[in-house]
């Protein structure tokens, strides 16, 4: 019997031979793709973008170019009239200086500071004046599938409720990434009879600082305007509090914060509880319309039975503008260029549009390039892309969507955000495998990194979709390499042109997703659910 290692050394050899046999690229072929991909991360990330907020003239410059790219490519435009696709917004953005919160108990009044302790949510249209009494619901999820249930027994009627954003070691990660988001929270309380919702993020998943998150919360928040329908409907008031400061909310509750966060930590289940507070707001913020567009290139089908079947290849162009004048920021840079966040994705969407033209490639089934807008504020443009697919009784399949892949270090792994939910996950596998390259799930799913780009959207819509980037093992140079990105680059304006990239790993990977696009577009049938996926429905091509 081999040894393990001599067992290994004979499996990479196998892997070595199936490479060669399959005609993968050399790494000076990886190379000289990244290198021409990072050409149009430069165009995009300049700061001639102004950061590619959605609705300002940088995302519209942005979106001119990725159209031009579509078009020397060959792609058939897919939008309204042209390229581009309207999405109708609603801007607001906060004034805190007229704003307040505070908790009011028997003892009197607790004046929170904003930006310290809590700030307001502005994703749905909130009241400017609300007194509630507030009502603890530990994760406050409702999954009776999973034998877990936060609200039961519970009175949210007329209540704030106050959550935590995560999600019991019971409940699947999917599951809890799913019934943990916003809207599908948001249905469950609204039901409930809740007036409103006080977010406690959870401290031992939060990829940036608390002071890093608050920074922005002067920026515009978005949700989506008409047609579309506003999933936060009836939330009057949504409080985001700094885990560093919820203490005082538990003050003369049945349980302090600190035995909270130890159960929080272990995903055990948490109590619930009315708290002794009410609480008070004042919200003063101001609204505008603005629009913004999806970029939309078509690859038609050459299958006559499956070219109505439409393969999405999705990443979002937006990012995060340039920051608007604080005390803290005044004299640091503050433009976001967003190069990983997500120019790169949108560079590799670039790049198989060309590839599928020097290679003329006929998928059979239609293959949709959509560079889509509002991600930032909450995965807009693509939920707006769906939404008008149906309305159009496109047949949408699937979704293979790309954002912020992060190309630091040589692809030798990827991580496939979605892979144990559908029948996609077998093809990312088929075409990993003989490039050399190992597929993981979500190494974080506490990070519930599943719902939060924009394949979601389609997810929600009933369609499989699957996200991928660039992987690692935990406790390697490349998990510190990733975690010292997020820490110093992730949505701040040093994730910038002048920050280390690994354009081979950048061209092997797009190598992937090719191969991957194409795989998918030629499967016999559209991908299908796994029997025990969370996301299991059918998917609707029409309203
Ligand atoms: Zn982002």
């Amino acid at each position: 019997m081999p040894t393990i290692s001599a067992y290994r050394a004979a499996a990479g050899l196998a892997a070595l031979l199936v490479t060669f046999a399959a005609g993968a690229a050399t790494d000076a072929e990886y190379l000289k793709r990244g290198e021409r991909a990072w050409k149009d991360v430069r165009v995009l990330a300049d700061d001639d973008m102004e950061g590619r907020r959605s609705g300002t003239p940088g995302h519209r410059r942005a979106a001119e170019y990725v159209a031009a790219q579509f078009a020397k490519a060959g792609l058939q435009p897919g939008g309204d009239d042209g390229w581009f696709q309207s999405v109708g917004l609603r801007s607001r953005t906060i004034r805190e200086e007229n704003s307040s919160a505070a908790l009011v108990g028997p003892a009197g009044e607790r004046k929170l500071t904003l930006g310290t302790d809590a700030i307001f949510s502005l994703r749905s249209n909130v009241a400017p004046k609300l007194e509630a009494p507030l009502v603890f619901a530990g994760y406050g999820l409702k999954l009776p599938q999973y034998g877990h249930d936060d609200l039961a027994g519970l009175d949210l009627k007329g209540k704030v409720v106050v959550v935590f954003t995560a999600a019991p070691k019971s409940v699947p990660g999917a599951a809890g990434a799913h019934f943990g988001s916003a809207t599908e929270r948001w249905k469950i309380y609204r039901e409930a009879g809740a007036l409103g919702i006080v977010t406690i993020l959870n401290p031992h998943s939060m990829d940036l600082p608390w002071e890093r998150g608050a920074q922005t919360r002067f920026e515009p928040v978005m949700s989506l305007g008409p047609p579309e329908e506003d999933l936060l409907a009836g939330m009057r008031l949504a409080l985001t509090f700094n885990p560093a400061h919820a203490a005082p909310l538990f003050e003369g509750a049945p349980r302090g914060l600190d035995e909270l966060l130890a159960a929080l930590k272990d995903g055990q289940p948490l109590p619930r509880f009315d708290l002794p507070w009410r609480i008070r707001t004042t919200t003063d913020f101001n609204t505008t319309g603005v629009t913004s567009d999806n970029v939309i290139g078509v690859l038609p089908g050459s299958d006559p039975r499956l070219r109505a079947q439409h393969v999405v290849l999705s990443a979002h162009l937006d990012h995060l503008g340039i920051a608007a004048v604080t005390a803290e920021n005044e004299k640091a840079d503050r433009l976001f260029n967003g190069a990983m966040d997500n120019a790169s994705g949108i560079a590799l969407l670039i790049d198989m549009a060309k590839r599928f033209k020097e290679t003329k490639a006929r998928p059979r089934r239609t293959i949709v390039f959509a560079a889509v807008t509002a991600e930032e504020s909450g995965l807009l443009g693509s939920r707006a892309f769906v939404s008008r697919a149906k309305r159009k009784q496109q047949d949408v399949v699937a979704n293979l969507n790309i954002d912020m892949f992060l190309p630091l270090f040589p692809l030798k792994q990827l991580v496939v955000f979605g892979l144990d939910e559908s029948e996609l996950g077998a093809d990312v596998r088929a075409v990993a495998g003989p490039l050399g390259v190992t597929v993981q799930t979500d190494p974080q799913p506490q990070r519930n990194r599943f719902i939060r780009s924009d394949q979601y959207s389609f997810v929600r819509a009933g369609i499989p979709a699957l996200a991928l980037k660039t992987g690692f093992e935990p406790g390697t140079p490349e998990a510190a390499l990733e975690n010292e990105w997020f820490k110093k680059r992730y949505h701040a304006p040093a994730d910038d042109l002048g920050q280390p990239v690994d354009l081979a790993s950048m061209g092997k990977f797009a190598a992937l997703l090719e191969k991957l696009a194409l795989r998918v577009a030629d499967r016999e049938t559209a991908p299908a659910w796994t029997a025990a996926s969370a996301f299991k429905k059918p998917r609707q091509t029409a309203e």
